[in-house]
Formats: structure tokens, C-alpha cells, sequence
């Protein structure tokens, strides 16, 4: 059995709908999939109830920009309790700030004499969780660009014209509020990183797992996230990253994690919510 643990849909920057995602997910193999949508979960409900019809297993999650001395990081949240009023609270807020960064983005393409329309970014990307590749889809589909990877070589990659900062939360206040949620905090992707020097600080923060298999990850860097995962003795996870359709076909399903590495961290999130219970009382 395995599982696929990084996933995104149409509620957030995918193509996929969380029925695609099951469908897609089911003809490669997986019997476990995790949808992880930038800043929200309204597609979890969907893929629980197209996973539980097919007899696959699905697990709540999300992925979260957060910040480390200075540099940008992604987190994961898993076995999340989508109903938290504080994870919720604070996805609200990740998404207003998400929207306001679309219009700063388009004013600043505006300002660079392409006449885009926030409006129609908003209308193409029909989600709370709108990003930059909304943006660059509409930048496509407008004309101004000829693909997706010109739209980020010219206006939305880091440092371009029309590139805005991403609001970030602390890493430290991202890991507590995936664990008062219920949930276990994953590094996402730490091959794309600057370093490793962040992961000591992380594993004082709470830090339960790392992704060390990730569709941009080559084997080589696999084995040595997997090292340093036990030497920390954290959680290896693993996911496609899938976006919807990428050169032709999806990501989902090129990374195949073995089931035993879901069921750890169904014992750690267990484990979370009793100590979250005992504390209640
Ligand atoms: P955002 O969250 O708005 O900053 O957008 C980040 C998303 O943009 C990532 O999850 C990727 O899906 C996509 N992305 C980032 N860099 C590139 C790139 N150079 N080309 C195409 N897509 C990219
Ligand atoms: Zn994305
Ligand atoms: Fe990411
Ligand atoms: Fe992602």
C-alpha cells in the first residue's frame, strides 16, 4: 500500500478537483492520498467522501508559508481538525492577504503597460487561495504570455517585476498552530532550500517529520533527508507536489511512500489529541 501526501486541487493553485485527484490517484496505485492546499482545507470533505467511496483512506492537511531567519519555508499540516477555530481564523487571514497580493501584483503588471484585470485573476482562479499561478495563467490566457514558465521567467519568479513578497508566519507559531489543531508539522520539499541549517531550530519547535521524498528531490537527496530524519528521529513523509497536469501528465502517483510511514504518523497525531483532550479537562 502507499500514499501520496502532496497534493493540491482547484481550492487552491491545482487543476484538479478532488474527485481527479481520487480517480488519478486510484489508476496509479495509491491507496492513501493527502490533500495539502496552500492555506486552506475546503477540499478535504470532497476527497474524504471520494476516497471512503472507493475504499481509499485520505488525510486533512495543508501547506503553510513560513518564515526561518529570514527565509521562506513551506510546513505541512496532517490529521488536522479542519474545524479548529484558530487554524481556521488564521487561514481566513493567509487567504485576504493572498487576494490583496494578486491585486499588488496585477498593478504592478499594470504599471508595466499590461492592462491585466485583478478581476479576471480572480474569476479564473475561483478560490479563496489564489497564486501566482493564477496569475500566470491569466497572463496566458490574455495573450501577454506565450506559457506558464515564460509568465514566471519574466513577471513572477522571486526578485521579477511583478513579484510581491508572500506574507509569512513565524515557523515556530506555524508548528504550534498545526499541533493545537491536532495535527503533526512536516517540512515540505527541504531539497529546494537554501540549507539545513534550519532544521535543528525546527526540530526545537516542535517539528515532527520531514518530507524527504518530493518530486524534485533526486534519490541522493532523498537518502540524505531520510538520514537526517532519523538522526532527529522525525517522521519521513513523502509527495508528488502535483498540480494538475505538468508537461503532459500529472505528478500524482510518482511518489509512492509505503503505507508504515502513514501509520506512524497516524500515532503521532493519536498521540497529539489525547495529550489536546487531556489538557481539556
Ligand atoms: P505562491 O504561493 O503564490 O507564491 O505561488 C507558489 C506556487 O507557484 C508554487 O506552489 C508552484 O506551484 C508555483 N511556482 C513557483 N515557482 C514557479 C516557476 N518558476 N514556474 C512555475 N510555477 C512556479
Ligand atoms: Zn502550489
Ligand atoms: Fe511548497
Ligand atoms: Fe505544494
Amino acid at each position: 500500500m502507499f500514499a501520496d501526501l502532496h497534493l493540491h486541487s482547484v481550492f487552491s493553485d491545482g487543476t484538479f478537483t478532488p474527485e481527479q485527484l481520487v480517480q488519478e490517484g486510484r489508476q496509479r496505485g495509491l491507496a492513501v492520498l493527502a490533500l495539502t492546499d496552500h492555506d486552506t482545507m475546503e477540499g478535504c470533505a470532497r476527497l474524504a467522501a471520494a476516497c471512503a467511496a472507493c475504499g481509499m483512506e485520505c488525510i486533512p492537511g495543508t501547506e503553510l508559508t513560513a518564515e526561518l531567519d529570514g527565509a521562506e519555508i513551506h510546513i505541512l499540516g496532517y490529521f488536522l481538525q479542519a474545524d479548529d477555530p484558530q487554524l481556521r481564523a488564521e487561514m481566513g487571514k493567509f487567504q485576504n492577504v493572498r487576494q490583496d497580493r494578486i491585486r499588488e501584483m496585477v498593478s504592478r503588471l499594470n504599471g508595466l503597460g499590461i492592462p491585466l484585470d485583478a478581476e479576471a485573476v480572480f474569476k479564473l482562479a475561483n478560490c479563496r487561495s489564489p497564486g501566482r499561478p493564477h496569475v500566470g495563467r491569466a497572463l496566458v490566457e490574455a495573450g501577454f504570455c506565450a506559457s506558464q514558465e515564460e509568465a514566471f521567467e519574466r513577471f513572477l519568479k522571486r526578485n521579477r517585476p511583478a513579484w510581491v513578497p508572500k506574507f509569512r508566519m513565524s515557523a515556530v507559531d506555524t508548528i504550534q498552530l498545526i499541533h493545537r489543531a491536532g495535527g503533526v508539522a512536516v517540512l515540505a520539499h527541504p531539497g529546494l532550500n537554501r540549507s539545513d541549517d534550519i532544521i535543528v531550530p525546527l526540530v526545537e519547535a516542535g517539528l515532527d517529520g520531514i518530507e524527504c521524498y518530493h518530486s524534485r528531490h533526486s534519490p541522493a537527496t532523498s537518502e540524505h533527508y531520510v538520514q537526517l530524519a532519523e538522526q532527529h528521529e522525525l517522521l519521513v513523509t513523502g509527495g508528488s507536489d502535483c498540480h494538475g497536469f505538468n508537461k503532459g501528465r500529472p505528478l500524482i502517483g510518482t511518489i509512492k511512500l509505503p503505507y508504515s510511514h502513514v501509520a506512524e504518523m497516524r500515532t503521532v497525531a493519536n498521540q497529539r489529541r489525547s495529550r489536546l483532550r487531556m489538557a481539556e479537562v
